[in-house]
């Protein structure tokens, strides 16, 4: 049964047309066109989802990604070294609010194999390196415009708690034990 169902499941996969295989979701760079022993200026906007993130991901990208870079061969890989900024929607993990927030990626390196290909894709080395750069508990006040999360100070947490002053620590009231001493006595 399960045999069946994988046979026809690879029969579907290789009818799909190649050229709706998500081409535009892929960024690759054709090593053809970079000169022998020089480096190869890349620059432009990149619209095709990278990240490919779930609808429930608490961060959503929000416009396409810059790129300005220099691309070389370098011992049977592909170095890719230069600045990437891909905006984000991210949601506060104090207040709950979105905000914008963009990932900086500034002189840095991709390095791919190049596994005797001509078209090298660098999605899946971005991508990798663009999550990582997200910041795991994202607040508001730390996105790109200068902003006071309202919900912060509200909850107790290392930056915000004052330890207890003992001189306020209401003393132990021992003269309400009195009449049960007395009790014990009689
Ligand atoms: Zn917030």
């Amino acid at each position: 049964m399960q045999n069946a169902f994988n046979a026809r499941l690879t029969a579907i996969l290789r009818f799909v047309p190649f050229e709706h295989a998500h081409l535009n979701e892929i960024m690759t760079i054709d090593i053809r066109t970079i000169p022998e022993d020089q480096c190869l200026a890349i620059e432009g906007e990149f619209e095709g989802d990278i990240c490919s993130l779930s609808a429930n991901d608490a961060a959503r990208t929000t416009g396409p990604l810059t790129y300005k870079a220099e691309a070389s061969l370098v011992s049977e890989h592909l170095l890719v070294r230069g600045n990437f900024l891909l905006p984000f929607i991210l949601t506060c993990s104090r207040c709950n609010n979105d905000f914008r927030h963009t990932v900086r990626l500034s002189e840095h390196s991709l390095l791919v194999s190049l596994e005797k290909l001509t078209l090298i894709d660098l999605t899946d080395a971005l991508r990798e390196d663009i999550i990582l750069a997200l910041p795991d508990f994202p607040h508001c006040d730390k996105g790109d415009n200068t902003q006071d999360c309202p919900a912060r100070g509200k909850f107790q947490t290392e930056e915000t708690f004052d330890p207890l002053d003992p001189k306020e620590v209401e003393p132990k009231d021992f003269s309400s034990w009195g009449p049960l001493d007395k009790l014990k006595l009689d």
